[in-house]
């Protein structure tokens, strides 16, 4: 078999860590499997690299920091095949553009354009095991070094696992698996043997970082097998992600996840004329701002209130696109002291009373919600950021997750 790893930061975190990875790796090269292992930076290495910029400036050039992050995830890639070909296996580190990966020019959050599995192949014929940074790729245009958004190591092993088309992608982390919510946020939460694309990718894209949301939704594109699991016990099997017809329970709620990352834009007293929301909303799509929960109500003599969250690291970017419509709203404000609980679960599809019981279980607690939106398989609901853990463990008891 053709196996993608991917290591994330806690699991490359220190340099007994790397070695227990490359113990990981060992054990399945002898079980004749051929291996690509991506990896990301040691822990806490793209955070320090990112206070560094900082220092110098508030807007640094987003090419300069994806250079400057691209580094963390490099150093780890050489340390690891250096210690594997130390003990008898034979192994090459490669940057993203060594292993092909093409991107657009969105700096910090590049989209992969297209893969170039040869450099790969080639090393994968004389028995290599190939480590390849992750999280990085060159930009078709300028042939830059580019990033693809925060944890987006996941997302270079997919995409990988889906060009070369191994037979399974398996993400290694802290937690041996994708479990009822965080379970460092309610120690009563339940390990799931498997979960749909469709369930994984709303829990993802609304808080539970486990997996970067992105990646989720390109292994469903490329119909990956996606597994998700722990480097500490390796022994210990993850959890699937998979097609739903997979999966013959079919619970009503699967999941809770919790995003604090989130800030609350209001804007009152918008002047109220047709296309106004398009204007609005086009400027942010433009600016690569990912919006969700809007609310409009009407407000006094002919204007309008909005209300809307975006994810925290666009609200210097969201300031920007504000500006340009200060003279049509009578007040611009930002709220940081919110946080989004969602449940999430196919059943509702086919459930009634879903969304009242989770309304009840947070008034039970007197928290007060302040934007609710829902789809056909989750309900996301604002709360103020000191009731997030409360709210998280009210709901997983409301659903009886722990049983
Ligand atoms: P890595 O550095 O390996 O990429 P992350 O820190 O990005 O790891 O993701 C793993 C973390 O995700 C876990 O430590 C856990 O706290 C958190 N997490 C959030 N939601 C869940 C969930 N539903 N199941 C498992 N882990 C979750
Ligand atoms: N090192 C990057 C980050 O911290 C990418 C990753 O770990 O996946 O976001
Ligand atoms: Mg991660």
């Amino acid at each position: 078999m053709l196996k993608v790893l991917k290591f994330g930061g806690t699991s490359v975190g220190t340099l007994e860590r790397i070695q227990n990875v490359a113990n990981i790796i060992k054990k399945i090269k002898d079980e004749g499997h051929d291996v690509i292992a991506v990896v990301s930076a040691m822990s806490g290495e793209t955070n320090k690299l990112l206070e560094y910029a900082a220092n110098f400036s508030n807007n640094p050039e987003a090419n300069e920091i994806d250079m400057l992050l691209s580094s963390g995830e490099r150093v780890t890639s050489a340390l690891l095949s250096i210690a594997l070909n130390e003990q008898g296996y034979k192994a090459t580190s490669m940057s993203g553009r060594e292993a092909g990966i093409v991107t657009d020019n969105a700096h910090t959050k590049a989209r992969i354009e297209s893969i170039d599995t040869t450099n790969m192949k080639n090393a994968l014929n004389d028995g290599k095991v190939i480590i390849v940074a992750g999280f990085q790729g060159v930009t078709e245009d300028s042939k830059r070094v580019s990033t693809l958004g925060r944890g987006g190591s996941d997302l270079t092993a997919v995409a990988i696992a889906g060009a070369i088309e191994a037979d399974v992608c398996e993400i290694y982390t802290d937690v041996d698996g994708i479990y009822t919510t965080d379970p460092r946020i309610e120690p009563r939460a339940k390990k799931l043997d498997k979960i749909s694309y469709d369930e994984m990718l709303e829990l993802a894209s609304l808080g539970a970082k486990v997996l970067q949301n992105r990646s989720v939704e390109m292994a469903k594109k490329l119909n990956v097998n996606l597994v998700s699991r722990s480097s500490f016990t390796p022994e210990v099997e993850g959890t699937l992600i998979t097609k739903e017809e997979n999966i013959m329970e079919k619970p009503v709620v699967s999941g809770i996840a919790l995003d604090r990352n989130q800030v609350r834009v209001g804007m009152y007293g918008v002047i109220d004329r047709p296309g106004i929301a398009s204007s609005i909303f086009t400027a942010l799509a433009d600016a690569n701002i990912n919006v969700d929960m809007i609310v409009q109500t009407r407000g006094l003599d002919g204007t309008t209130d909005l209300d809307f969250t975006i994810p925290r690291t666009d609200w210097e970017d969201c300031k920007k696109v504000m500006e340009k419509f200060k003279t049509e709203t009578k007040n611009i404000d930002y709220n940081d002291t919110i946080c989004k609980v969602s449940i999430v679960g196919v059943g509702m599809k086919s459930h009634t009373g879903v969304a009242s019981k989770a309304f009840s279980a947070l008034a039970n607690e007197n928290i007060n919600i302040r934007i609710i939106s829902t789809s056909e398989i989750k309900i996301s609901m604002v709360v103020e950021e000191k009731y997030a853990e409360l709210a998280v463990r009210a709901l997983h008891d409301a659903y009886n997750l722990d049983k």
